[in-house]
């Protein structure tokens, strides 16, 4: 391969930014680092480039522009600026694409007005990576922005298990419906597992459990994905760090009617206090898990089990929406290290041709692996994601497509 062979990985938060440089030839990070705390009085950058020493600086970065500009120096300091002819675009992670957005799209102004246009079923994140992008076309204008969306995997999920059962012109006049996220993630670890497994993404149908601080579950058939469990936002289905996954919507009704609470403080209680901090003060699985092993804490013992309660539940349902599974991808923070977590997701599901065994689901390691016994009809498996380079290819195939 010759030429611009490098991706600039771009992911803007609301006050942090993560980047990644990406060489395409053979996927080495030559680059990744972190901007935090964007706006604040301090600051930080972690830089780390590829076979070099990790470099901090501890100081104010007044917005995104601030921040951005920081990274170009630092990646010119280690003469990969952005100025380099070998980059061969930049890549940017944009949570919310709606309907319209079903694949990686070169941003034009076009683009960008559309992005902006969704801002209000994702008011979270969507203008975080507005500013991520422009700030970075402001830097290099003639080189192509390419935004790579946290929805578009899940475009093909059929109508039925899209739509809420709700009224059809309410629904539509407020673009209600259940768009999914993750999706770079579900995509990269579906095909992943396939490679794995020896066999054509095409005629493989897999459950993807993306487990990390956000956690969600998709149904994978022959590539495609038919169904997964985030809806108009990320707060739909699993359990999560702090996050409720599936509620009744009449609770919401409640706490306010009943229990006073305003809208804005019920959104805070789902999405940052509920989930495995809700219920035992906690949002990091490790603390849970060493809660429930050293002392038996009752808290940690509830939150542990609602939160592999609420998973086989939606293993079950997959189960049926596919028919037939090939295999079982755990991922992501939780579900690539804690075992714990994976066999008792799995436990006693003999009858469904799923069979851990306990000694592969305990070997650690950072490759993707086989966890279940050999006469398991369904291939469980642990696989590890790869967003960022996930991004980088998407963004690369788009500007590059005869490699
Ligand atoms: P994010 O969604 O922020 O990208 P990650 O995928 O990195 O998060 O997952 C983070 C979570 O993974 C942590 O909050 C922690 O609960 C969990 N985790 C990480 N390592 C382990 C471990 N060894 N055992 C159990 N849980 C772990």
């Amino acid at each position: 391969m010759t030429g611009a062979t490098r991706v600039l990985v771009l992911n803007a938060g609301s006050s942090s930014v993560k980047y990644q440089l990406i060489d395409m030839v053979d996927g080495t990070r030559l680059a990744a680092g972190l901007v935090e705390r964007i706006g604040e009085h301090a600051g930080r950058l972690v830089h780390t480039p590829h076979g070099g020493d990790r470099r901090e600086a501890v100081r104010p970065f007044a917005d995104h522009a601030a921040a951005l500009k920081a990274v170009a120096e630092e990646l010119a300091a280690d003469g990969r600026g952005l100025d380099s002819p070998e980059l061969a675009a930049i890549g940017h992670r944009v949570v919310h694409g709606g309907k319209r957005f079903t694949a990686p799209t070169v941003v034009t102004d076009e683009v960008l007005t559309e992005i902006r246009r969704l801002v209000p079923v994702a008011p979270l994140h969507n203008p975080a990576n507005i500013t991520g992008i422009e700030v970075a076309r402001g830097l290099r204008p003639d080189l192509p922005q390419v935004a790579v969306f946290d929805t578009a995997f899940h475009t093909t999920i059929p109508e039925h298990a899209a739509r809420y059962a709700i009224d059809t012109a309410v629904a539509d006049r407020h673009r209600v419906r259940r768009y999914g996220f993750h999706g770079t993630s579900h995509q990269y670890v579906s095909r992943a597992t396939a490679r794995l497994l020896g066999r054509d993404p095409a005629e493989l149908n897999v459950i993807v459990l993306h487990l990390g601080n956000g956690a969600s579950a998709s149904a994978v058939a022959g590539g495609v994905c038919v169904e997964t469990s985030m809806g108009l936002t990320p707060l739909e289905g699993l359990v999560m760090g702090t996050r409720s996954g599936d509620v009744d919507a009449g609770v919401v009704f409640h706490l306010h009617r009943v229990g006073g609470l305003s809208v804005d403080e019920i959104d805070d209680l789902l999405n940052r206090r509920s989930g495995l901090l809700g219920l035992a003060g906690e949002n990091d699985m490790r603390e849970i898990l060493r809660r429930v092993e050293e002392q038996d804490d009752p808290a940690a013992r509830l939150a542990l089990d609602a939160y592999v309660h609420r998973l086989r539940k939606y293993l079950g349902a997959y189960y049926a929406v596919l028919g037939r599974v090939d295999a079982i991808a755990f991922t992501a923070g939780v579900g690539e290290n804690a075992a714990p977590v994976r066999a008792a997701a799995t436990a006693g599901l003999t009858e469904l041709g799923i069979v851990v065994d306990p000694e592969l689901n305990s070997v650690r390691s950072t490759e993707a692996r086989v966890i279940s016994a050999e006469y398991s009809r369904v291939t469980v498996a642990v696989v590890p994601t790869d967003e960022e380079l996930e991004i980088a290819q998407q963004a690369f195939t788009l500007v590059h497509p005869s490699h």
